[in-house]
């Protein structure tokens, strides 16, 4: 039986006042309270003898694609108006970082120019993209940096993600010169995190499971691909990476999918998006309140827009909290922090400045209480959370 309840995630026993509290990964563990109330829908039995084949539909330019994720993943699209998809190709992946290599290598080949071509981010970038970019040391591609400084002519490519990991802003290209190729990295453009502002129709847009429901272990991620070309070329990597995507991860995605489009079309309590919004609102909310109580550190300020999934005017919401310390004698803050038995992710991979930190806001709801607390105790104000 796939859905199978692990005890260890049930587990809601106190963590303990002197743990260390590690908010440095994106792990989406704060949706699964959302999942557990859903688990008889959201079961899944998968028999010995299904899925054994390597493939799934050999007419699909993405032949290991299962068709029922296809439509599920269509389906959500048109139902919440993030992105277009009429024209575009699917292409899955184990996880949208195996789609992440998979388009720089479909848009850098064929290559007649024997240098690698630079890959650029506007900083604060994702801190993967430099790490993916040159972990293989590849020929076709090299990380160049951030995009704000990048001033070289000839071919580029920019990952343009919106909204941004770690700072939550919605973002666009901006390196004017030479000629670009963009990744749009979609990977937050989802209700709960920002309010939806337009359907979105780039080149190559990629979306990742982990984000969009909290399903981080299933490892499946999805691109929305115009050039059916480009599109034959990231299906040939994953060939070759790993001959397709697990077909029980793509048959599960499927069905929580399709359970999230259900639960937008017919309004009531299990709105995923909505109840999605909720928690993350409530705790961006809890966190300026502590935030404010000294001017020991600052966090950005988001505009207000109207969703037009949800109708209503609302800010954003992010999975991270970009945040600055403003103490003058912290030069590091995620060394300050790590003081205080916090981890976070250091400013500088992101191309940033020390002084920033990036905490994730996604995990289990007693490391985000006691991260508060945390905090309130060293910025030296008294407790008022509730
Ligand atoms: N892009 C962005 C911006 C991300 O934050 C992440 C996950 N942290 C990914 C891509 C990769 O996600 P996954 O491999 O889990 O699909």
């Amino acid at each position: 039986m796939v859905g199978r309840e692990r005890t260890d995630s049930m587990n809601i026993s106190k963590m303990s006042p002197h743990e260390t509290i590690n908010l440095d990964h994106g792990d989406p563990n704060m949706f699964e309270s959302y999942w557990r109330k859903m688990s008889e829908k959201c079961t899944l039995v998968i028999s010995g003898s299904q899925f054994m084949s390597y493939f799934s539909d050999s007419k699909n330019v993405c032949w290991y694609l299962e068709p029922e994720l296809e439509n599920e993943i269509k389906r959500l699209h048109r139902v919440v108006g993030n992105a277009s998809v009429d024209g575009y190709h699917v292409v899955v992946g184990t996880g949208s970082s195996q789609l992440l290599q998979a388009t720089l290598y479909a848009l850098c080949s064929p290559s007649d120019d024997s240098n690698p071509v630079n890959v650029v981010s506007a900083a604060p970038y994702y801190s993967c993209y430099p790490e993916l970019t040159n972990f293989l040391r590849s020929g076709l591609y090299q990380w160049g940096g951030d995009a704000r400084t990048y001033n070289e002519g000839g071919p580029y490519i920019e990952f343009v993600t919106s909204p941004n990991n770690p700072d939550g802003r919605i973002r666009e290209a901006i390196v004017k010169k030479g000629q670009g190729k963009h990744v749009h990295d979609l990977a937050y453009y989802w209700p709960q995190y920002t309010p939806i502002t337009s359907c979105v129709g780039y080149d190559t847009m990629l979306f990742t499971f982990s984000k969009c429901t909290g399903h981080a272990g299933s490892r499946i991620g999805w691109a929305l691909v115009k050039d059916k070309d480009v599109a034959k070329k990231m299906t040939e990597f994953v060939c070759i990476n790993t001959i397709g995507v697990s077909k029980e991860s793509q048959i599960r995605a499927a069905k929580i999918l399709g359970h999230v489009s259900e639960s937008c079309l017919n309004p009531g309590p299990d709105n995923f998006f909505e109840t999605g919004q909720i928690l993350t609102a409530e705790r961006w909310e809890k966190l300026r309140q502590v935030v404010a109580q000294s001017g020991m550190f600052s966090l950005p300020h988001y505009p207000k827009n109207q969703c037009l999934f949800t109708g209503k005017f609302s800010i954003a919401h992010p999975a991270f909290a970009w945040m600055k310390c403003n103490k003058e004698d912290v030069e590091d803050c995620e060394k300050f922090l790590r003081g205080q038995k916090i981890i976070t992710r250091n400013g500088r991979r992101f191309g940033c400045d020390p002084k920033y930190v990036r905490v994730s806001l996604l995990g289990k709801e007693e490391e985000f209480k006691l991260f508060l607390e945390r905090l309130l105790a060293i910025q030296g104000t008294s407790n008022g959370i509730n």
